[in-house]
């Protein structure tokens, strides 16, 4: 993470809010199964399962919007989709990387054509083994996690279920929340700037290779990284 990471929807603190009004709306007058944020994010939910690429899902909100009745919310472009979903907290970015997972061509490396470490190129090799410019050999999807924390911090209840492991009566002897762990107290004593902040998030991260469903071929492989909050109270911190 890096500061450019805060920078993500800092300038209008209310416009989560205001999308969030504006995702209430019912998908057409009269509707009471789905609010337009519901069916967006059911459509882009079907998009990523069907592999459906960016003008065939727009095509189909143009042709939906003409579907349903007359002064219906749905989105009638990618770009108004993405941005009602980026302004969610879902928002993610492209890194270039290469190939072999050595660097990731950003800072420093942001102009480079060629990986410092293996020397293997930025682009993509064509079947008849020459270089294409301009097409990358390897993108790495980035889910940038500090806007969901701001979004966290925005909620009344989530911001006071955020400090609950300090306000909690701790039983002797027993652990029943990571706050009762030796390397949660070490963390107090080595760091106390850090520790006696009760809102400074305390975060595991773990993952593990998978195929979903075995449906992809060997050659691809995709690794679930899950993030937990351990300031939340254990019937939240795991959901
Ligand atoms: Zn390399």
């Amino acid at each position: 993470m890096d500061d450019n990471d805060f920078g993500d929807f800092g300038s209008d603190p209310y416009e989560f809010a205001n999308v969030i009004g504006d995702g209430d709306q019912p998908l057409y007058p009269g509707c009471r199964k789905y609010t337009k944020l519901s069916a967006l994010v059911n459509l882009y939910n079907l998009k990523a399962k069907h592999g459906m690429s960016d003008v065939c899902f727009t095509e189909l909100l143009i042709l939906q919007g003409d579907l349903l009745p007359e002064g219906n919310t749905i989105p009638t472009s990618m770009y108004e989709a993405k941005e009602t979903l980026c302004a969610l907290g879902l928002s993610y970015e492209k890194m270039h990387a290469c190939p072999n997972d050595c660097i990731l061509y950003r800072k420093k490396y942001e102009d480079s054509t060629n990986c410092p470490t293996c020397g293997i190129s930025r682009w993509k090799e064509g079947k008849d083994s020459i270089l294409k410019e301009g097409v990358l050999a390897k993108v790495v999807w980035y889910f940038p996690p500090i806007p969901k924390f701001k979004r966290m911090f925005r909620s009344h209840e989530t911001a006071k279920s955020l400090t609950w492991h300090a306000a909690r009566k701790s039983i002797d002897g027993q652990m029943s929340h990571p706050a009762d762990s030796p390397s949660w107290k070490l963390l107090d004593n080595k760091w106390p700037e850090i520790g006696n902040e009760p809102r400074n998030l305390r975060l595991a991260l773990s993952f593990d290779g998978f195929n979903p469903h075995s449906s992809l071929s060997s050659r691809y492989s995709c690794w679930p990284v899950i993030l937990v909050t351990y300031n939340l109270p254990p019937w939240l911190c795991m959901k």
